[in-house]
């Protein structure tokens, strides 16, 4: 285990991801200590719909904040509260941590949920992306990503993050870390990045992405015979005896006898 210190680049990785970051004001110096070795993550739920950012930053009357380094709301906001250590995992255990001691160790998500009513599609699917960023910067596999009640379920009876299979949950965080997620398909990419192609049209960088991708491996393929766009060897084409555009070129001009044209094939 490597010494990783205050994840001070959360928001940063955070918005790398796609997700719409808030960062509560003073997160940069919130925590209760800081961090040595992060060893993952620790999901919850709040245990209610509505529970605001401010609730997880300044804690309740006998729990100081903050509760966690991030709350996630219901629509898929991110807010991150804290770069320190927060009161989150309580005790438990764990392979790989520290008996009763996860805070020291753990990042903690506070997901707006009562447990019960089930995972927005935007609210889950941010939950994926903020364990995977983060999982990706700190060099991890989705193992590092445990629920509260896989951690203290056995000691304090806990049972969030409610209404969610963690191993299936880390299937899809596994996917989003090596970038597995499903295709997004042209256009979806950057919604909102639009650029003026050289025919004068606004188009989308996610469109002009596919365009590029499609037509210059269609170029590269009829150039070189097909398969070259996905790294063979210019195979050539049969109609061409083999031969790639080029050499079939040069074994036209060979054959008509134009000064410098030379058939590759005609020596061997
Ligand atoms: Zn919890």
């Amino acid at each position: 285990m490597s010494w990783t210190g205050d994840p001070t680049w959360l928001a940063e990785v955070l918005r790398g991801e796609g997700l719409r970051v808030v960062e509560f004001p003073g997160w940069r110096e919130r925590g209760h200590g800081d961090f040595g070795d992060l060893w993952g993550i620790v999901c919850h739920h709040t245990g209610g719909s509505n529970t605001p950012p401010s609730e997880i930053a300044y804690g309740l009357p006998h729990l100081a904040g903050p509760l966690s380094q991030i709350h996630l709301s219901r629509d898929g906001t991110v807010t991150v509260i804290a770069v320190g250590v927060a009161w989150h995992a309580g005790v438990g255990s764990w392979p790989g941590l520290p008996e009763d001691n996860a805070n020291f160790r753990t990042i903690g998500i506070e997901a707006a949920n009562n447990g019960t009513e089930g995972w927005s599609q935007a609210q889950y699917a941010a939950y994926v992306g903020i364990c995977a960023a983060i999982c990706r910067r700190l060099g991890y596999g989705a193992d590092r990503v445990i629920g509260h009640k896989e951690w203290a379920g056995p000691k304090q009876g806990k049972w969030d993050p409610g209404a969610m299979d963690m191993n299936a949950f880390r299937r899809d965080v596994q996917a989003q870390i090596e970038h597995k997620a499903p295709r997004k398909g042209p256009g979806k990419v950057f919604n909102d990045e639009m650029i003026r192609n050289r025919r004068g049209q606004d188009i989308n960088a996610g469109d002009m992405i596919a365009y590029l991708d499609e037509h210059t491996g269609q170029t590269l393929d009829q150039l070189g015979g097909p398969g070259t766009c996905d790294g063979k060897p210019f195979p050539g084409w049969t109609q061409l005896g083999g031969r790639t555009v080029v050499d079939a070129l040069a074994a036209v001009g060979a054959a008509l006898g134009i000064d410098g044209f030379a058939d590759p094939k005609a020596g061997k």
